[in-house]
């Protein structure tokens, strides 16, 4: 006869969330599954957390991270928000299938929410019924990794386990628990709950937490909720420009999908996008384009809007000079936008000094793009190979366009720019291999490795793809076929979302 083993398993939890006043959550235990498999544990984010990866792959740690057990110290609690979604108003959303566990002081000493997303139902469940589906849980693990692989802040997936239950949708389809990693869950639309309630004692101690959580030099300021806000744009306009710069689609940047720490959070139908095309939607939902990709500086901007109205309470005495500081504070968001984007672009391109005219340059690329078809994420790789002196090594590049006469015109520009550098062209090159990822979640492949998972559960494909994706920047002979776009035939159009 055999013995399962089973460990005691640590969560060394320090929770701060659930010390905040009773109306920021609800207090509740998730609902225990049927069959919990484990599909994947991320193993180093594991480590990082303090966390062992073994006991957490034993049976008793996949019971904690499907919900069937509760870790010592931990104490569920689903947070209340509100939001605006697709712009209409609704005063209540809340987690209404997730539950934060508690949280944890990381190896790097930053503070991190632990959170299971599928695990229930909450008093937040509105009409659903609080669990997620497989397939949506591995894109959230496929597009949230790939993410923090690019160097761009995000939640993270510290685990996936299938449930062995089915989920009724239009159809019935295989149950999954996310367990969610995050600086924190709290959202534009945490702050919308309280304003909308008229509740300034909440909004004060919501500002307070995510001050010393996330902005501890703002307490230094004379101002300290002005300063709050001035970081939460300052992040803000950096996390838009790196979705721009890797062609990244969030999809639903509604003010509850919107993290007040500046992380990406809540991947639904989001995705990469293939060739440049600025309008491009990939959300089945979205059907007038509001969260086009070149929309989302523009999405970005009015969420923190929405963000400054909820703090004006806290922003002065006087309503006129609240109103004034929120403004000046929201005004600064294109700016800081654009000077990320700039910096981004420049590094993309090869550009270490800074030029008046190198916005006009990288623009004059992306229209050429636009015009020719021609693949993001291979364009910005192969101009890595093409950034010499002499056209020799262009081949790679100029077969993504249409016209490849067009890229040829544009490249005349390039150079004549890069004339002005004083970088050689090895040094050039490799610091541009460093910025231009080679690999990046393409649609094609994240459905593909989806359908085997949840149609043949087999997850080979899932394992392979989180290899390549762990090293975006390192390009391997062997691994081209996850570099290439997809043909004419794998072109996926529509993405779903999660619910
Ligand atoms: P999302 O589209 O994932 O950002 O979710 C928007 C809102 O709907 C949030 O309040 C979610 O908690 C809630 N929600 C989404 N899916 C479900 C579900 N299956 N059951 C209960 N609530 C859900
Ligand atoms: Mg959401």
């Amino acid at each position: 006869m055999t013995v399962q083993e089973t460990r005691s398993i640590h969560f060394p939890f320090d929770n701060s969330y659930a010390r905040l006043p009773d109306r920021f959550f609800a207090k509740l235990k998730p609902s225990p599954v049927r069959a919990p498999q484990l599909i994947r544990l991320n193993e180093e984010l594991a480590r990082h957390l303090g966390l062992d990866p073994e006991s957490l792959s034993s049976p008793e740690g996949v019971a904690i991270l499907a919900g069937n057990r509760v870790p010592e110290g931990a104490e569920p609690i689903a947070m209340a928000y509100a939001g605006h979604q697709f712009g209409h108003w609704v005063p209540q959303l809340g987690d209404g299938r997730a539950m934060l566990l508690g949280e944890v002081i990381d190896r790097s000493g930053v503070r991190r929410d632990i959170q299971l997303k599928g695990s229930g139902y909450t008093p937040f469940s509105r009409s659903g019924d609080g669990r997620a589906v497989l397939g949506p849980v591995l894109r959230e693990y496929i597009l949230g990794e790939a993410m923090a692989a690019l160097g761009i802040p995000t939640t993270r997936a510290l685990a996936a386990v299938a449930t062995g239950e089915q989920v009724a949708r239009e159809e019935l389809l295989p149950g999954a628990v996310l367990t969610r990693v995050a600086q924190s869950h709290v959202r534009v639309g945490t702050f919308q709950f309280f304003a909308a309630r008229g509740d300034e004692e909440a909004l004060r101690l919501l500002a307070d937490h995510v001050i010393e959580r996330h902005y501890p030099d703002a307490f230094r300021s004379d101002i300290p909720y002005r300063a709050l806000l001035d970081k939460v744009v300052a992040r803000q306009a950096q996390l838009i420009a790196q979705w721009q710069l890797v062609g990244f689609i969030h999809g639903v940047m509604n003010t509850d999908n919107m993290s007040i720490a500046g992380e990406t959070i809540d991947y639904g139908p989001c995705a990469y996008m293939d060739s440049y095309h600025p309008d491009t939607v990939y959300s089945s939902i979205d059907h007038m384009g509001r969260y086009a990709y070149s929309n989302q500086p523009g999405i970005a901007h009015w969420n923190l809007s929405v963000l400054a109205q909820t703090l004006l309470p806290l922003l002065g005495e006087d309503e006129e000079a609240a109103v004034a500081e929120a403004q000046e504070a929201i005004n600064a968001f294109p700016e800081k936008f654009k000077v990320a984007y700039l910096t981004g672009i420049r590094a993309k391109l090869g550009l270490v000094k800074e030029r008046e005219d190198d916005a006009d340059l990288a623009q004059g690329l992306l229209n050429c793009m636009g015009e020719n078809n021609a693949d993001f994420t291979l364009t910005f790789r192969r101009l890595c190979d093409a950034s010499a002196a002499s056209t020799e090594n262009d081949r790679g590049v100029r077969e993504l366009f249409a016209d490849p006469a067009a890229f040829d015109d544009w490249a005349v520009k390039w150079r004549q720019r890069l004339g002005d550098e004083d970088s050689n062209d090895d040094m050039r090159q490799s610091a541009m291999r460093m910025v231009n990822p080679v690999y990046i979640a393409r649609n094609h492949l994240v459905e593909k490795v989806i359908k085997a998972a949840t149609e043949a559960a087999d997850f080979t494909p899932f394992d392979q793809l989180m290899t390549v994706l762990a090293l975006p920047f390192e390009e391997k002979p062997e691994q081209v076929r996850y570099s290439l776009p997809p043909e004419p035939e794998q072109v996926v159009l529509q993405t779903f979302c999660g619910t």
